[in-house]
């Protein structure tokens, strides 16, 4: 067998316990930044597998390096969080754990993104590579990241010196089960998820009686055509042949017919494919924001809070190439092309951080069947639960084997030198 068989052939050794590991970490989900008992199970896992391993990092980030020779550096990333929300999969290992968010409100908590697919993967490419050591040779950097969902755990970790813990990577790589068929792993070049960009907007009038409008600033007015010069920044400003979308998702101002109040607040969302159209638009949303109230003569200048943000994730071509090439033989025909996703991720914080390239793959974790049947009655939208859906979760089998394959054969494109 071929050092990359010998590899492959390591599933049938880490499919049992993965699967073990998989319903666990899925009945027991645990919030952003709150990853803790993941976190232990995970440096457990690496610790007894050989790898030296740090905790802690930015919080609950675990990251493992075993070292093997010379050679390249690969850095795997996995996410670990899972959301606010009540599973209704009916699944025997489905959640019921409730947790106290940041704002001391009790709620249910899901892995209904998939982040426990996405651990569970990783820690079995791990298992196999420690195994497997006669046949590759380089570093491998096995790093645990909390809090995607809230886009600012890969920044915690950058900001803890990241840097400082990993020896520096030749190659970072990530994954994200999704809402396609199970067994197929999608590459996709260039950008892949938006950069996403929420921003609170205070603007100020000058309040009053509802009968006396002389004698105030209304910032109802001034809010609304603020959102309405807003909606058009998109089909005015931005290329036909670029994509952006900016959404006014929150308007809120007054309390009473006959009160003319003091402020109002928009909140706005925005998704960008390219650094250059997000600087733009930012730049846009500003721009108006201040010309509208001086156009109402607003008596103090708006306030811009931004939060919520999530980095662009373009994939690197030539890496994304490579590993393309690489899934073809292990994969065949359920090899596909993953097309741009309107979602974000904060993955790339991390490689751009130590400056390396990387790419970002999908993998299907919605039963083949249902799928076909589904896409057959073109019903695939009001069908199949997508990520965040309380009804999201993915097929054990074989989403957990192809996702661990895929870390196998993506890391080995680089550590098996023929
Ligand atoms: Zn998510
Ligand atoms: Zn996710």
């Amino acid at each position: 067998m071929s050092a990359i068989e010998n590899l492959l052939s390591g599933v049938d050794d880490t499919r049992a316990w993965q699967e073990d590991l998989y319903r666990d970490l899925h009945s027991h989900p645990e919030l952003s930044h709150q990853e803790h008992r993941t976190s232990e199970k995970i440096a457990e896992r690496l610790k007894a597998l050989g790898f030296t391993t740090t905790s802690g990092i930015g919080g609950t980030g675990v990251v493992g390096v075993l070292e093997n020779g010379d050679g390249p550096v690969v850095l795997l990333r996995a996410d670990m969080d899972a959301l606010p929300v009540r599973e209704t999969t009916g699944l025997d290992y489905a959640s019921d754990v409730t947790s106290t968010n940041d704002e001391g409100d009790e709620v249910p908590v899901a892995h209904a993104c998939g982040h426990d697919v996405h651990v569970t993967c990783l820690l079995g490419a791990a298992d196999i590579f420690s195994h497997h050591t006669a046949d590759w040779h380089g570093t491998l950097i096995a790093l645990f990241q909390p809090a995607e969902e809230t886009g600012d755990g890969a920044r915690g970790m950058v900001d803890d010196n990241l840097a400082g813990i990993v020896p520096q990577p030749d190659v970072a790589l990530a994954q994200h089960v999704l809402a396609f068929p199970s067994g197929q792993v999608g590459t996709q070049p260039g950008p892949v998820l938006s950069a996403a960009d929420s921003v609170r907007v205070t603007v100020y009038g000058r309040g009053g009686h509802g009968s006396m409008p002389q004698a105030t600033i209304d910032p109802v007015v001034l809010g609304a055509l603020i959102a309405i010069r807003l909606n058009i920044v998109v089909s005015r400003e931005v290329a036909p042949t670029d994509t952006a979308v900016l959404t006014v998702g929150s308007l809120v101002a007054g309390t009473k017919s006959n009160v003319i109040a003091d402020h109002a607040i928009l909140q706005l969302n925005l998704r960008t494919y390219n650094d250059a159209t997000r600087t733009r638009m930012i730049a846009a949303i500003e721009r108006i924001v201040k010309a509208e109230c001086e156009a109402s003569d607003s008596p103090k200048p708006p306030e811009f809070e931004y939060f919520d943000r999530f980095p662009l994730t373009s994939n690197d071509d030539d890496i994304t190439a490579k590993v393309a090439d690489a899934f073809a033989q292990p994969f065949g025909d359920r090899a596909i092309t993953l097309g741009q996703q309107t979602a974000s991720e904060d993955f790339s914080d991390i490689p751009n951080a130590l400056g390396v390239p990387y790419t970002y793959w999908g993998i299907g974790g919605t039963d083949t069947s249902l799928y076909a049947k589904a896409e057959k009655a073109g019903r695939v939208n009001e069908d199949i639960p997508v990520n965040h859906s309380p009804n999201f979760a993915p097929v054990i089998q074989p989403t957990l084997d192809t996702g661990t394959a895929a870390m196998i054969t993506a890391a080995a494109a680089w550590l098996i030198v023929s």
